[in-house]
This record gives structure tokens, sequence and C-alpha cells, in this order.
């Protein structure tokens, strides 16, 4: 790979800005651009992507937690009732769905991207990305998920590779550009080769280059809550950190532990303000697996993290900008009305979802991610006997879902990346009428719920790249 894409330095970017303006304007004809009035650039801004929460998701989490727990969202209940509503289109620019890579391109660029490009417009051009303009104007900066941390989304808010795989030229602009704040799981890809977990090709021992840059390395809950200033890298897990339903509380934190650590952070003794991305990608990886308890759970955790950002705005509410968004919908989720069972279609044989389905949903305790783990790669029929008498003894595993977990044969062609996690899937479907239409990204548009300075320019119905261009001149006063 020539040497000219693996990292892009902010002033090499900035000198292409210039040639890439032109190209840029119209991006999607269907969708209007969103209005652009001028404003004072808000001090404190804070990006949260919930990655593949579309609005069923929302809808669907929002319900659970009026009926189940007798609580609002905070997301639907302050940003969108105080702030304002628009909806995005999420498509990649070589097609009609996207995925994370090329979406968060767009959010944090202002232009179109083909899947798997990072940071890199559809056209060959590269523009500086809303967290390099941020980090020019001496903003702190921070990246927090609880996937891994040069995984796309983040990486698309400051890196500019052709490929999102390129693991190692994203932690290398991570160095080279110095965030304050990296929080995530990933570690596998900062320790040498020779080092237990490492996937990294050479021995390069990225922790310790950090640490050399002043960076405080932390790895566990404990650690990050005694941290309150200064630089820091928490690198929580080998990859990806573990659903919210699984999660070790004692010892990892969650998204909303990451995002108190991170406000505390960015904030201290700081004049300057500071931009915030925090993500849960563990809502797409749960509707890639048609799992919507361990989906229910990340929403649930995601909307209590926007729940610190919104107690940081009514300190200053002249001054922070919150938005919440997604880069694209996973799952094609939806309560509906389904047959009982294959003997007939008649009206008798129909059931809805109900709040009853709900509480359903809420007795399962593990992800089905660990379920299928437990059952590893040839399950045997005591095992799937055992796993649901455990873990899933309110439900009954019909004959055709337990010959696909036994085989491991997808159940149909949009059910192909874990048979046996699709299975489950369908058994809880098939008893709570919240059913999946695939196991991949869909092109639903999502929602953007904005509250602050500035929130009022994301209503409307809009186009991915329109919101990265409005977010830039937002953050540069214009
Ligand atoms: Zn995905």
């Amino acid at each position: 790979m020539p040497k000219f894409f693996r990292v892009m330095s902010l002033a090499l970017v900035e000198a292409t800005v210039v040639m890439v303006i032109a190209g840029c304007v119209v991006l999607n004809p269907s969708t209007r651009q969103i209005q652009t009035v001028a404003s004072p650039a808000p001090k404190y801004v804070f990006l949260f992507l919930v990655d593949g929460g579309g609005i069923p998701h929302l809808e669907i989490t929002r319900q659970y937690n009026r009926h189940v727990h007798h609580e609002g969202l905070v997301i639907t209940d302050k940003i969108m009732r105080e702030g304002s509503v628009g909806l995005m289109t999420t498509h990649a620019a070589n097609s009609l769905s996207t995925d994370s890579a090329a979406a968060a391109t767009a959010l944090a660029s202002g232009c179109k991207a083909n899947i798997g490009a990072l940071g890199m417009c559809a056209d060959g051009s590269v523009t500086p990305t809303v967290m390099e303009h941020a980090k020019q104007r001496g903003m702190r900066i921070g990246l927090v998920t609880n996937s891994t941390l040069y995984d796309a989304s983040p990486a698309a808010f400051v890196c500019h590779v052709p490929n999102r795989r390129h693991y190692a030229a994203i932690i290398d602009r991570y160095l080279e550009l110095e965030p304050d704040v990296l929080l995530g799981g990933g570690k596998d890809q900062f320790l040498p080769k020779s080092r237990p977990g490492s996937r990294r090709r050479d021995e390069a021992d990225v922790i310790a280059a950090f640490k050399k840059k002043g960076y405080r390395n932390v790895t566990n809950k404990q650690e990050l809550e005694r941290s309150s200033h200064g630089k820091i890298l928490g690198l929580f897990s080998l990859k990806e950190m573990r659903f919210e339903i699984d999660r070790d509380k004692d010892i990892e934190p969650s998204i909303y532990d990451m995002t108190r650590a991170t406000i505390r952070h960015l904030h201290d003794d700081n004049p300057q303000g500071f931009f915030a991305f925090i993500e849960n990608e563990n809502v797409d990886t749960a509707s890639h697996l048609t799992d919507i308890a361990a989906m229910i759970h990340d929403y649930r955790e995601f909307d209590r993290a926007v729940g610190l950002a919104y107690e940081f705005y009514k300190k200053y509410p002249r001054e922070t900008l919150i938005l919440v968004t997604s880069d694209h919908e996973t799952g094609g989720l939806g309560f509906t009305m389904a047959l009982k069972d294959l003997g007939s279609v008649k009206s008798d044989n129909q059931a809805a979802g109900t709040v009853e389905d709900l509480k359903k949903i809420q007795s399962i305790a593990i992800s089905l991610q660990k379920a299928s783990q437990m059952l590893g790669r040839k399950p045997t029929a005591e095992a799937v006997e055992n796993l649901m008498r455990d873990h899933f003894s309110g439900f009954t595993l019909a004959p055709e879902f337990k010959e696909a977990i036994l085989a491991r044969r997808p159940l149909w062609r949009t059910l192909f990346i874990d048979p046996t996690a699709h299975a489950l899937g369908m058994m809880i479907a098939s008893a709570t009428q919240a059913y999946w239409q695939t196991s991949s990204h869909t092109n639903h548009p999502v929602t953007v719920a904005a509250l602050g300075l500035g929130a009022e320019r994301f209503s409307g119905y809009y186009d991915n790249a329109d919101f990265g261009k409005q977010l830039i001149a937002i953050l540069n006063g214009n």
C-alpha cells in the first residue's frame, strides 16, 4: 500500500480540501440539504452514535423501558422533546445500504464514501474530518467505543485510509494526532506480535509509545474511575468489549462508565472546550445476531450515557451541542402480527406483540453470542437441551430451529452470520412477535436527535453527508 494512503497528516488533508469542495456539493438529489444559518460555534460537542440502531431499536427500547421498568428514555423524552429531530438517509456511494466505514466517513467528512473506505470520499478526494477541525481549533477530542478502538466508526473521525482493516495505520494516526481520550476494546492490535493475545504483524509496542507521549494507560473499571485528568488510553479487552447483558460489572466499564470518565477528562481545567465521539457498537453486533435482549440492554445503557451529556448540557446550555444518531439500521427489526404456528392462516391462529412479550424478553439473561459459544461449532442434542433448560426455560425450540442449530445451517438467505444465534433469535421472535428481517444492515433512515447550540439545524430529512457538512460548518462558526 502506498505510504500516502497509510497515514495522511492533517496538513496534507488541509492542502487537499480546496480541490474537494466543488465535488461535494450535490450528494443526494432526493433529499434536501439542511439549512445553513450561521451561529456561534459550540464549546462542548457530544456526538453519540448507536451503531446499527434504527428507529425500531429506539422504539422497542422505549417501550421496554416504559412497560418493564416504568422509566422513560433520555433520547426521546429529553433530547428530542426539548431539542429537534431529523431523519437521515444512510446509503453508501456504491450501495443502497451501507457499512459503518462509509457511513462514519459521511458523518465525519461530509462526503459520500464507498463501502470499506475510511475518511476517503468516493471521488478519491480527502477532506479534514469534523474532529480534525475541532483539534485544529484547540478543542480536546475523545474517541470512545465498546467496539475495538480501531473499528471503523471511531477511526473515520480522524483517519484517512482506503480500507477499514488497515488497523496499524489507524493506530499510528491516533498516536500522531494524540486524542485526549481513547477508550474501548482492541488491545490485540496495541500489543507487540510476540505478546500473548497480539494480532499485530510487528513488534511495535504501541502502548509504550502512547505512554511516552504522556498517556495514562488503564485496563479496568476501577482504574478508569480513579483517573480524572490528562490524556488517557483505556483498553479494556483484547477485542470488542462484551455485551451489556454479559458484562462483568465489577471489572469492565460500560458505555455509561466510559462516558462519565470522558467528561471528567475532557472538561478538567479546559478553557478551549471539547468534542467527544461516543459509540455503542453492541447494538449493531446484537442485531447482526438477531438478539433482541442483548440489543435492548445495550441501548438502555447507551441512553444512560446520553443522560450524562444531558446533565452537562443543563449546566452549560448556551455552549453545548448534543447529537444522538446512528450510522444505519441493522436487522429490519419490528414487533408485528404473526402466525402462532404454520397450521393455519386463520385469525384465531394469529398473535400480535404485547407487553407480556416484552416481559418474556426480560427473562433472558445471556446474549445469543454467549449461548452460541456454549454450544460450540458442533452442537449436540443434549447440549441444546441443557441450554434451553438453563437459560431459555420460558421458550420452546421448534424442531426446525433445533435442526438448524444441530446442522449449523442458515435458516434463510438473509440470516447467515451465526446459525445458532439466528435459530435462537427466531425462537424468541416466534414467542414474542418481535421479528428480524435480516442479520445485516438495511437502508432504513435513522433519527438525528439534537439539543443545544445549533440543534435546530439538524431537523428535516437529509443525507448523512449533509449531516457531516453541517457539523463541520457549525464547528467553524458558519
Ligand atoms: Zn454492522
